[in-house]
């Protein structure tokens, strides 16, 4: 079963939502072979909460606090994510790493509170076009991956998912190839093997994210190793999306 997370960034007022769901969730019946996550705007969750009971669809958030509760103004809790009915949330996407400075440390912390809430996690990882084009991808994959599971146990990388986002590839219309990614999951998969095991390197869920569309998505859902897509732009149209569905 291929896993396909959407990410909806900051698109769409709750009205919008619902006039999505309405469309994409009826009409979505690869549900046998594909595991449906939506991750969403907070503002849509309660709602979808309600418009999902009873589909085959996931609800996903886009980010959480690092914090418990208490004095942080404006954050969002792992606590009330869970109690919205949330499945998992995306972790250390490359623009919260790079526009809202989320460093290695933020991130770890954001994935032991979300494991201890009982949130699944979709970790994004991926290179800069600098570090492509210098041969770094491999050590930066290591690095981020080390540091976004330090101190984790091994049973706990069940509910963590690990997208390889090359950031030119984010929202630019210029993908990885399926060669390019057949490479960064081999290097995702070591990394994990080498922290903690063979079986864990073999049983992680990786994607692959940026620019996929339905003219890519064939080809790249094929590439060796790689499990799912996370998918950005092309999410936010249904009709859109419920093509890429029928593709996988
Ligand atoms: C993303 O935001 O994680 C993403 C993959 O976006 P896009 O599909 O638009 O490149």
């Amino acid at each position: 079963m291929k896993k396909i997370v959407a990410n909806f960034k900051m698109n769409k007022t709750p009205s919008e939502v619902k006039q999505y769901l309405m469309t994409l969730v009826p009409r979505f019946d690869k549900a046998e072979n594909i595991d449906l996550c939506l991750c969403l705007p907070y503002t849509s969750l309660s709602e979808a909460k309600y418009l999902l009971k009873g589909y085959p669809v996931k609800l996903g958030a886009q980010n959480l606090s690092e914090c418990e509760a208490g004095g942080n103004t404006g954050e969002i809790s792992g606590a009330m994510l869970k109690d919205v009915g949330v499945d998992s949330v995306i972790i250390g996407h490359s623009e919260r790493r790079s526009r809202f400075k989320e460093n290695s440390k933020i991130i770890n912390k954001k994935i032991k509170i979300a494991l201890k809430n009982r949130l699944n996690v979709i970790l994004c990882v991926g290179e800069s076009l600098a570090e492509k084009n210098t041969l770094k991808t491999l050590d930066t994959l290591r690095e981020q991956i080390e540091e976004a599971l330090k101190g984790l146990y091994e049973n706990e990388l069940e509910s963590i998912t690990i997208a390889y986002e090359p950031i030119w590839a984010i929202g630019t219309g210029k993908n990885a190839t399926p060669r390019e990614i057949e490479y960064a999951v081999k290097v995702i998969r070591k990394v994990v093997e080498d922290d903690f095991s063979t079986k864990a390197s073999k049983e992680i869920c990786v994607l692959y994210g940026g620019s996929v569309t339905n003219k890519n998505v064939a080809s790249i859902i094929k590439a060796k190793g790689v499990d799912g897509a996370l998918i950005g732009g092309a999410s936010l149209d249904a009709n859109m999306f419920l093509n890429i569905l029928s593709l996988i």
